[in-house]
């Protein structure tokens, strides 16, 4: 291990599973205390003995109540990471208020409540880093079947250059990372729930230049990078991860 985030306290959503927990376990490699929350308890008892650096927390991100109390019991951190996100289907016609809604939620909402709570405690010590997690779908490029989605997603966006501009002075440091087509549990349920799960992988790997999808543990080594001190002139930047999938 090369140490990269030592010394480092982090906060990360959505722990449990996919690029969150791979990237909650590259942090902790690389010597960051990371603590590592999620919605489902099951899932984090599963990380909770992967590290010593691991403290693992149960959080909903759509409850503001419960980030108040976690930001009392961590106190000031150096890198909040927020990757908890929910994938609506659909175009706009099939789109309802209640899926809107909860997309945003899950996916916008719950970010601007996590970074006000943990902003201030950034700003005092005069250093912190704020790693958003939004997609290619939506700001980069147009995606079928995920209206919603993507409107939240170019919001993550909208919302991490607005938050490097208004505090680029005070040693605050925001970027946001784009997935491509990763291979997480969730999308594996989404490609075996379709009516032809055969047809659907095959068209998934076709879409990717390289010939296969992206792995959880690509994107973590991107947001190692972007947590760490040799991203120290980095900021308001959109980080695309998608194994050339948009270029
Ligand atoms: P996933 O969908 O497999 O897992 C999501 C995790 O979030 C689960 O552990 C779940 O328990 C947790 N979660 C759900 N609701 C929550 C809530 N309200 N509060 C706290 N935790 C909650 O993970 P993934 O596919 O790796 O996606 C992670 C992030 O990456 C998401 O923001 C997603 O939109 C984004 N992303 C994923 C892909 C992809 O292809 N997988 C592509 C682009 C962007």
């Amino acid at each position: 291990m090369t140490q990269r985030l030592a010394g480092k306290i982090i906060v990360a959503t959505a722990s449990g599973q996919g690029i969150g927990r791979a990237t909650a376990l590259a942090f902790a490699r690389e010597g960051a205390t990371v603590w590592a929350t999620d919605i489902n308890e099951a899932s984090l008892k599963t990380l909770a003995g992967e590290s010593p650096n691991i403290r693992t927390r149960v959080l909903d991100v759509c409850d503001d109540g419960a980030i108040q109390a976690l930001t009392k019991e961590v106190g000031t951190i150096d890198v909040l990471f927020n990757c908890a996100g929910y994938v609506a289907g659909g175009s706009i016609l099939e789109t309802s208020d209640a899926e809107w809604d909860k997309s945003f939620d899950i996916n916008v909402k719950s970010m601007f409540h996590m970074i006000k709570a943990f902003l201030p405690g950034m700003i005092a010590k005069g250093n912190g880093t704020v790693i958003n997690i939004s997609s290619v779908a939506g700001a980069v490029t147009g995606v079928g079947n995920r209206f919603a989605y993507s409107a939240t997603k170019a919001a993550v966006m909208g919302l991490t250059k607005a938050l490097a501009r208004d505090h680029v002075n005070q040693g605050i440091r925001a970027v946001a990372v784009c997935p491509g087509t990763i291979h997480s549990p969730s999308l594996a349920d989404r490609i075996n729930a379709s009516p032809d799960p055969k047809k659907t992988w095959a068209e998934f790997n076709a879409r990717q230049p390289m010939g296969r999808l992206g792995t959880p543990e690509d994107v973590a080594g991107a947001c190692v990078y972007l947590a760490s001190d040799e991203a120290a002139f980095v900021t308001g930047s959109i980080h695309l991860v998608d194994g050339g999938w948009t270029m």
